[in-house]
């Protein structure tokens, strides 16, 4: 059905909605199969004979030639009849090849969007697309028989709320580049219009998104605005659905980028936004801020075609909006530019000793000064730490390797807590007052912008989280499903027992939660003395082998057994390098460090580092094994899912269809990849165990009831009886269907089957 007809629209904005409806033609397809293929994904082949396991087959390759070749039959997939399908589980066929062929051909002809079942597929158009009007917002708002597009998602969660119904998330991954922050900010500008009310409460909320995108986004060599945070927006509304407040969460933010970054790589936009043109220079001297970007050691690799004096100008509207003083801006201005000096701080150290020193005392003065503390006890607290032995302070000499990272350490906590404190003031500009937060039937929705699954060259403590939370978002989705499909059934009357394929998840998640699991391993291997990567390692090895999900890695080039293991999550195998994981998970910060910021007299540093009680050994230690990354994270992650567990869910997947920004372009095996990583192809393996083709009684009978052997048998029978005739006379063997109440249920293949009878008569 052509769900876009009748839509009144600008032919270039419905362009970019609908594709021109192709269907495949039977004789066409006929003795054609995909066959997988390294260059292109899957290309479609002509069989020329059937063995028992294989097939021979005959293709043109790239010059023309026709080529023959036997291939084996489970790497071949069945072509659909369909391919112009908003919903790629309607395709009569849907398996990987049918959903790229489909995908390819939807975005080859501007289509960015595609439903795959439960999932909103959305392919970067890199480029500016006319389909986010105000008259398309409008449209969304009003009808629901549109084209795919996020703001029939946007509008499927507000609607929701409109009818009283539960919390809405609307759950966003992808992986870097893909569009998840753009069509993040989509979402939450649609959700806000279409609540229309409290423009001071909406506006606040895009305001905060300026400031988080300038202290928590950066150039990377894949985007050049890339997010180095995850978040989770909550929008709330009160028992009118009327809009009350809002909330944001963040997660782990990539904080070793204050202090290096990879070739191609900045820092975070705000660093270079200080410096830029936009601040005069009185005032860059009051804040010490006498280099020039490149001089700068934390600030390397400028990037002249980001205009940082324009975005300077936003950032600081927008601190302004929120509600930061000038005052306080010159506060956290002071804090970024000490950042930058602890970088250029000169460290020495004595040859032949453990003893390192501070060369030049320019740099520290500066800092002290921003910081307004005593330069002597900054240098002291770098150099030369102290430490309690039997409830005596002393000092100790270290070696210029420890002095190094205990400096990077200073950095990157005032960032990482200056960056806390502006997203906690945001909070404080659009939260729910008090008296509304305790109205019973306050409700929200949810928008959760977080980086995908992802295997690179090197993975590292940050994939093992990124993964670990994917591999959790992906049992959420997969138990999502399941219910769902069970009510649909049940609502349906149809029995039908299906497999809970979240289940399956559970071994990767155990192996990685359970109390003798790779996290609490690593918790315990960071507290214990002499702890380290090795034994941490060994620890793993002997006591995970029998695990299903664990793997040692084999002895080979890429991944030594003295330096990786391997996890087995739902989309692919992954070999983690453990090299660095104890320091990265104990984020260790000197004690002399946390003190000497958190006895300065600097109004917003009490702020960030409030003292710390001499008897609070925990908060002060910072080593024990419940103030880890990943036992912090881990917690944060469960709140997460209890949160998503209580609410109605919506997912998009964002997917990067070429790294070389091109608009129009399809690079197969990089969006087959993330097909495969963003759950859709495991969405559509658990669609095909059920009843994937639905089709309402009366669409089913006007088409197929050509079917029946005896008409007279079945007038004056119900539709739903004739349906089961039509299937009968067709010869679908009766597991292959369903009838349900209004719809009638069949299993992949059935339609293709009953197409090509259909053509036959
Ligand atoms: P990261 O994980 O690195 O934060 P991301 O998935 O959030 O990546 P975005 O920053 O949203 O990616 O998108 C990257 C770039 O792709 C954008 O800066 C923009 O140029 C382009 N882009 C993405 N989606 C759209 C869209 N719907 N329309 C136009 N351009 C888009
Ligand atoms: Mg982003």
């Amino acid at each position: 059905m052509d769900s876009a007809s009748g839509i009144d629209l600008d032919p270039n904005v419905l362009r970019h909605l609908q594709t021109k409806k192709v269907e495949e033609r039977i004789e066409d397809l006929n003795n054609q199969i995909w066959m997988e293929d390294d260059a292109v994904g899957y290309r479609l082949v002509t069989v020329i004979d059937e063995g028992l396991s294989d097939l021979l087959v005959g293709f043109r390759d790239e010059q023309g030639f026709f080529e023959k070749k036997r291939i084996e039959k489970a790497k071949c997939e069945v072509p659909s009849l369909n391919n112009y399908s908003d919903d790629l589980c309607t395709l009569t066929q849907p398996n990987a090849a049918t959903v790229l062929h489909a995908l390819n051909i939807r975005y080859t002809s501007n289509v960015i969007h595609t439903y795959c079942g439960l999932f909103c597929v959305v392919i970067n158009p890199w480029r500016t697309i006319p389909i986010y009007s105000d008259e398309v917002k409008q449209l969304y708002q009003h009808r629901n028989d549109l084209p795919p597009h996020v703001y029939s998602v946007a509008q499927n969660a507000f609607h929701g709320i409109l009818k009283g119904g539960r919390n809405q998330s609307i759950l966003i991954t992808g992986e870097s580049g893909a569009g998840k922050t753009e069509n993040t900010k989509k979402i939450i500008d649609f959700i806000l219009s279409s609540s229309g009310s409290n423009n001071t409460i909406g506006e606040c909320v895009v305001t905060s998104g300026v400031l988080l995108e300038a202290m928590g986004n950066a150039r990377t060599t894949h985007n050049s605005n890339s997010s180095r945070f995850g978040k989770f927006i909550r929008i709330e509304f009160d028992e009118n659905s009327k809009l009350i407040g809002a909330k944001i969460e963040c997660y782990l933010l990539e904080k070793s980028r204050v202090v290096s970054q990879s070739d191609g790589d900045r820092n975070f936009h705000i660093f270079y936004q200080m410096l830029s043109n936009y601040f005069d220079n009185p005032h860059k001297s009051f804040l010490k801020l006498s280099k020039k970007v490149e001089q700068y050691k934390y600030l390397r690799n400028d990037d002249a075609s980001i205009d940082d004096a324009e975005t300077a100008k936003l950032t600081d509207e927008a601190f302004s909006k929120i509600g930061f003083s000038e005052e306080e801006k010159i506060w956290i201005f002071q804090i970024l530019s000490a950042v930058l000096w602890i970088g250029d701080i000169k460290f020495g150290e004595r040859s032949g000793l453990d003893v390192s020193f501070v060369e030049s005392v320019q740099e520290v003065d500066n800092i002290a000064e921003l910081l307004e503390m005593k330069s002597s006890k900054l240098v002291d607290a770098l150099t030369q730490p102290t430490i309690k032995v039997h409830d005596k302070l002393i000092r100790k000499n270290q070696n210029l390797a420890k002095t190094l990272s205990s400096a990077s350490a200073m950095a990157k906590v005032l960032y990482e807590r200056l960056f806390g404190w502006v997203v906690k003031r945001c909070n404080d500009a659009f939260s729910v007052d008090d008296t509304k937060s305790s109205c019973r039937n306050s409700r929200f929705i949810a928008v959760l912008d977080i980086a995908g699954f992802e295997i690179i060259e090197k993975n590292s403590f940050e994939q093992f989280c990124i993964n670990y939370t994917n591999e959790k978002l992906q049992q959420f989705f997969n138990h999502f499903m399941f219910v769902k499909e069970q009510s649909d059934y049940l609502e349906e009357g149809i029995k039908w027992t299906q497999v809970n394929f979240a289940n399956h998840l559970q071994p990767t998640i155990d192996l990685i939660e359970k109390p003798m699991g790779v996290l609490s391993f690593l918790e315990e291997e960071c507290v214990v003395p002499n702890g380290s990567e090795k034994s941490l390692l060994e620890k793993l090895c002997s006591n995970l082998a029998g695990d299903s999900s664990f793997k040692k890695s084999k002895q080979s080039q890429k991944y030594s057994t003295v330096r990786h293991f391997a996890v087995q999550h739902y989309a692919g195998e992954v070999h983690y390098n453990i090299d660095g994981w104890l320091e990265k998970n104990r984020d260790n910060v000197e004690t002399s460090v946390l003190d000497i910021l958190s006895q300065s007299t600097h109004p917003l540093l009490k702020v960030l580092f409030p003292p710390v009680p001499a008897n609070n050994l925990k908060a002060r230690r910072g080593t024990i094994t419940n103030s880890t990354v990943s036992f912090l994270y881990k917690n944060q992650l469960q709140c997460l899912l209890d949160t998503l567990n209580t609410s109605s869910a919506h997912f998009i997947r964002c997917v990067v269809p070429n790294y070389e920004k091109l608009p129009g372009k399809i690079d197969a095996l990089l969006v087959l990849s993330q097909l495969k990583c963003n759950g859709v192809l495991e969405g559509i393996r658990i669609c095909r165990e059920g009843y994937p083709s639905r089709l309402p009684h009366s669409e089913f009978i006007e088409r197929y009831s050509l079917l029946l052997k005896n008409k007279e048998k079945v007038s004056g029978a119900s539709e739903k009886e004739k349906c089961a005739h039509i299937c009968q006379d067709a010869d679908v063997r009766k597991e292959r269907y369903a009838v349900g109440k209004t719809k009638l249920f069949c299993k992949v293949g059935v339609i293709s089957e009953l197409e090509r009878k259909r053509n036959e008569y």
